[in-house]
Formats: structure tokens, C-alpha cells, sequence
């Protein structure tokens, strides 16, 4: 059956009312603002009052390097809090709201699959809250306003060609990759060379995701570079005059949304960034309120553990002022002979000495988080046509590790597909290593740089372009070079080249370009080719999508 399906069918006979999972975590319906009877918002009062309350544990879901097809980190971090809930224990969900480019793209949604679904699911997937809109909106009343200030005189001589704030919209569309802007004679505004990136991967995503609450997104919105003037000086949004209108926009987008699970566990959605360009983690805020409201919150990283997870635990985590208590590494069969270097087409084939290959790459994602002191767990996503003797290998070479491996069957089985995982993962919560962190803010840029490459990605050189090495002296000069590092790169490696599977060593890593995300409050390391707007494929998902004349949907995954 296709995840729509399921989640339709259960949909029909047992979602609950949002107001009845409020009421399940203590929240009032005075608590939440109700978008139809199925999905909410947290009121600001309410975010307020969790604020003061104790934290539970967190448990980050993260993955192995995937195959094109994501190896169930969702799936298997919903199935993960149903077990939780089914054996009374008090687990919040909370994870990232899925973007429409994708959706209508290659990679299907973000609410998990098969019977570890979070619902409404169409809806999620779609339009939801708004958030994803009030977004693109923000983004584009600030590109419309730069446009604008060139036109009326440009007093803070921007220089229009080092304008760094792009036009968004929340869809695949590469031949918005590179457009010419103010066409058209002097009432058309200034020409400029533009382009448009997809919502997720905007800076102004990043900051929502990093904001405590209304006065920091504002402030961090205050501190976004625009562009830079003549004199090469930094332009910010609160130079341009507009902070408060921009923050305005998104008065609502802060607030976490609210919905549940096949099986009634309550889910925070909220914030989606992507994980190579930007950080991928869903927001601070929505986290924060999980850890108040349950006594385990489960959250995940965007693709593999070398991207998400370290994103979360170096840059997310000391602004949210909270680490993992516990690491899940979510693996499938078919990932670990990908790569073991079995091709795409031959995953499903049997392949013992393949799977012997490919551990090696969930080895190393193991080691790094152990490195940060983090207790760890293997989930191994069971697929329908796995091979018990391949699942077995899997449990004996993390055994060998000392590592627990737990097949999970809850895409087929729902929360108990999950329960032998959520005692694996209670048993970790209790160990106490303290935490730490891989590098220290105030270290030098190339520095950070070169200890994530060799620490977590197990390279050994990293190379700077021309445009990077200039871009550092940019950084030096206006003192950010104490923000954290976001490494933008493939997620099917740990080194630069998607190519280059395994556990790869003694490559280089070659960085292009570092752009600094001020508001964010991080800089983005640009390496190999990483785009931050997609295309479609040759055969888009939404050549499968119907809906008929009565509003029951189809196809959509
Ligand atoms: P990720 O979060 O790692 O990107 P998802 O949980 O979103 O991955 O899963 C990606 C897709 O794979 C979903 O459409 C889901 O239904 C499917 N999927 C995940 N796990 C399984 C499984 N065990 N068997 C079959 N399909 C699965």
C-alpha cells in the first residue's frame, strides 16, 4: 500500500482531535490555535510557561550515508515515540516540516511511511500552517524592498552586484537558478544579475529554525548581511530599515505546530531547513517545547550523521542549550551494500561481503558520535525483502563494536515494530558521559574547518579557492570568524565527491566559497557543487499525483 493510503485509512477511522493530543500533554485548549480540527499552533503565553518547566531527555535520530531514496530516519523516529507511548512512557515528537519541491520532485514528503506516519499527512505535506508561505513571503518582501532602495536612489550605496539576498519560492525550479531582475527601462527598476533559491535552503529559514522566540528572531533578522557596498562594507537588513516588517511576516511561522501519529503520539512540526546548505534541523523552539512537554523528545538530523547530526550537535545544540542524551543511527541493508559499492539496481541481491564493506561506513558514524559522548544505537529499518542473514551480520559487527543493533519492523508494524529499539534506546538514556563538543567557538576558521574534515569526515587536507581565501578575509575583518561552521556538501559521502562511498580517507576537501550567514549566525562552507535549487527529474512524483472531483488524493508517495 502507498504511505497515502495508510494514512487515509486511519485517518477515516482514528485521528484524534488536536485538542485531545493537547490535552494528552497537559496543553488547555487555551493553549493552542487550531487550524481546522486536526492541526494546531502553540500559543506564544503557553511557550512562555513550558520555558520554566524541566527538560526531559533528547534522543537525535540521525542515519548512515544514504542511498538516493532516504533510508527512513523519519519513519523510524515516529515508530521510535509510538513504542515509547505504547509502553506508557511520556515521548514528544519533534520534526521538520517537509517542502513542496520535494514533494512534487524525487524524494517524497517528511512525515515517515507506512504505518510510522504522522498525520494529517497530505496536508502536512502540502500547505499545512502557512509556515513555508509566510517564509517565501518574508524573503521576497526583502528582496522586493533592496530592489526598491536601488530605485529610489540607493543611499546606502549598495553595489548590485554583490547583493546576496536571493528570491525564494517552495518548488523545484532550476531554471530560476540565474535570472536578470529591473528589465525593462528606468520605471522597471535597477537590472540587476539575480536568482532564485528554494525556500528551505534561505537564510531566513536557517534564522527561524535558530530563534529562541520572537525578540531573537528579530534580532537575528536585524543582523542578516544583505549585500555589501562599494567600499566592500556589510549592508543588513535593519540597515535597509525594515526588521520589523520582515519579522512581522512571520509572527506566526514561529510557533510550533501541532499534530499526531497513527497511534496518537503527539508531534511538533516546525522549521525545515535543508541539511547540506543549511543546518537541517527542525527549530530550537518546537525542540525546546518537545523536552518541556514530554519526558523523552525524539528528534532527527537531516541525511547522513556526517551533515545533520554534526550540524546539530556543533551549531544547534548550544543555542537550544540542550545535547543528546542518546544517538539513534538509523542503517537499511540496502544503504550498507550502496555502499559496500553494490549498484542502485542490485540493492535487493543478497551480498554478505557487501554489507562486510559498506559497515565501514556506518563504523565511522558510530565512532564520531561516541567521540562526542554520545551513547549510541543502530536502528536497522527493516525492509519487507531484507535478508535475516544480512540483518544478523549487521547485529554482530556493531556487537563487535559494542554497539546495539535493533531491526525495526515499525514501517510495516507501527509502534510495535519499535519496542525492542525504544528499550535499546531507554537503556542508553541512563548512561552519563558528559558531553563534547567537537571544537571550541573562538577557534580559527580554517581551524574549525580542518577538524570536522579529519574528526568526522576522516579526510586529510582541505584546499581553498581563490573565492574562498578572499571570503576569509572578508570573515577576519568583520570579526565573525567566531560563529560556528555549516559545511555545505554531498550527503552520499563523507568526502566532497558523491562518488567516493564507504568510509573514504586521505581525501581533500575543496572549498569553493564560505558565505557568511550572519542572522543564522554561522558560516556556510561551499563545497563540491551543492545546489540550493533544485530540479525536477525526468519523471516527477507529480506525474503520479491525482485528486478527484471529491478531494480523495493519490500517488503522493
Ligand atoms: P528519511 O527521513 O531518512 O529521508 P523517510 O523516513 O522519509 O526517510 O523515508 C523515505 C521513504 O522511504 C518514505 O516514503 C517511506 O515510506 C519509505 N520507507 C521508509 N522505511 C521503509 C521500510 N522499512 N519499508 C518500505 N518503505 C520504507
Amino acid at each position: 500500500m502507498e504511505d497515502i493510503e495508510i494514512a487515509q485509512e486511519n485517518e477515516a477511522n482514528k485521528i484524534q482531535t488536536i485538542t485531545a493530543v493537547a490535552g494528552d500533554i497537559g496543553l488547555d485548549p487555551t493553549d493552542i490555535e487550531q487550524y481546522g480540527p486536526y492541526k494546531a499552533k502553540i500559543t506564544t503565553s503557553a511557550l512562555e510557561r513550558l520555558r520554566q518547566r524541566p527538560q526531559g531527555k533528547l534522543v537525535l535520530v540521525t542515519a548512515i550515508n544514504p542511498t538516493p531514496a532516504g533510508e527512513g530516519k523519519s519513519t523510524v523516529a515516529v515508530g521510535l515515540a509510538d513504542a515509547m507511548h505504547r509502553k506508557g512512557q511520556k515521548a514528544v515528537l519533534a520534526l521538520r516540516e517537509p517542502s513542496l519541491g520535494p514533494v512534487m520532485g524525487m524524494k517524497g514528503g517528511a512525515t515517515g511511511g507506512g504505518y510510522a506516519q504522522v498525520v494529517p499527512m497530505a496536508d502536512i505535506n502540502l500547505h499545512f500552517t502557512g509556515d513555508m508561505h509566510a517564509l517565501t513571503s518574508a524573503v521576497n518582501t526583502l528582496a522586493a524592498l533592496i530592489d526598491n532602495h536601488l530605485q529610489q536612489g540607493n543611499a546606502l550605496h549598495i553595489d548590485p552586484r554583490r547583493i546576496q539576498w536571493k528570491r525564494v519560492l517552495d518548488i523545484n525550479d532550476r531554471a530560476l537558478r540565474h535570472v536578470t531582475v529591473g528589465l525593462g527601462g528606468p520605471t522597471s527598476g535597477v537590472p540587476r544579475e539575480d536568482g532564485f533559491d528554494i525556500t528551505v535552503a534561505s537564510e531566513l529559514m536557517a534564522v527561524l529554525c535558530l530563534a529562541e522566540d520572537l525578540g531573537d528572531l528579530k534580532e537575528r533578522i536585524a543582523r542578516i548581511v544583505i549585500a555589501y557596498t562599494y567600499g566592500r562594507e556589510p549592508v543588513t537588513v535593519e540597515m535597509l530599515g525594515v526588521t520589523g516588517a520582515i519579522t512581522m511576516l512571520l509572527k506566526d511561522a514561529i510557533k510550533p505546530n501541532l499534530v499526531q501519529t497513527l497511534e496518537h503520539t503527539p508531534v511538533l512540526i516546525h522549521g525545515g531547513p535543508f541539511a547540506n546548505i543549511a543546518h537541517g534541523c527542525n527549530s530550537v523552539v518546537a525542540t525546546r517545547t518537545a523536552l518541556a512537554l514530554g519526558d523523552i523528545a525524539i528528534t532527527e538530523a537531516g541525511f547522513g550523521a556526517d551533515l545533520g547530526a554534526e550540524k546539530f550537535l556543533d551549531i544547534k545544540a548550544p543555542v537550544l542549550g540542550k545535547t543528546p542524551d542518546a544517538a539513534v543511527v538509523v542503517a537499511t541493508l540496502r544503504a550498507l551494500k550502496y555502499n559496500g559499492g553494490v549498484a542502485l539496481k542490485d540493492l535487493q541481491t543478497s551480498n554478505l561481503d557487501a554489507i562486510r564493506t559498506g559497515f565501514a561506513n556506518l563504523e565511522r558514524h558510530i565512532h564520531n558520535l561516541q567521540r562526542y559522548g554520545l551513547p549510541v544505537v543502530v536502528a536497522i529499518n527493516a525492509f519487507a525483502t531484507d535478508d535475516p542473514a544480512e540483518t544478523q551480520l549487521v547485529q554482530d559487527l556493531c556487537a563487535d563494536q559494542g554497539v546495539k543493533a535493533v531491526p525495526a519492523t515499525v514501517w510495516a508494524d507501527g509502534g510495535a515494530g519499535g519496542v525492542e529499539l525504544a528499550e535499546a534506546v531507554t537503556e542508553a538514556l541512563s548512561a552519563t558521559e558528559p558531553f563534547k563538543p567537537l571544537y571550541p567557538q573562538e577557534m580559527p576558521v580554517e581551524d574549525k574547518i580542518q577538524t570536522v574534515v579529519q574528526g568526522i569526515y576522516g579526510g586529510r587536507d582541505v584546499e581553498y579557492a581563490r573565492k574562498a581565501q578572499l571570503a576569509l578575509k572578508t570573515i577576519k575583518a568583520n570579526g565573525w570568524d567566531r560563529l560556528p561552521i555549516c559545511i555545505a556538501k554531498t550527503q552520499y559521502s563523507f568526502s566532497d565527491d558523491p562518488k567516493l562511498l564507504g568510509a573514504p580517507t586521505d581525501f581533500t576537501i575543496h572549498v569553493s566559497d564560505i558565505i557568511p550567514k550572519i542572522g543564522a549566525g554561522f558560516l556556510v562552507v561551499m563545497t563540491g557543487t551543492v545546489l540550493t535549487m533544485p530540479g525536477l527529474p525526468k519523471h516527477p512524483a507529480a506525474n503520479d499525483i491525482d485528486i478527484d472531483a471529491q478531494g480523495h488524493i493519490t500517488g503522493l508517495f
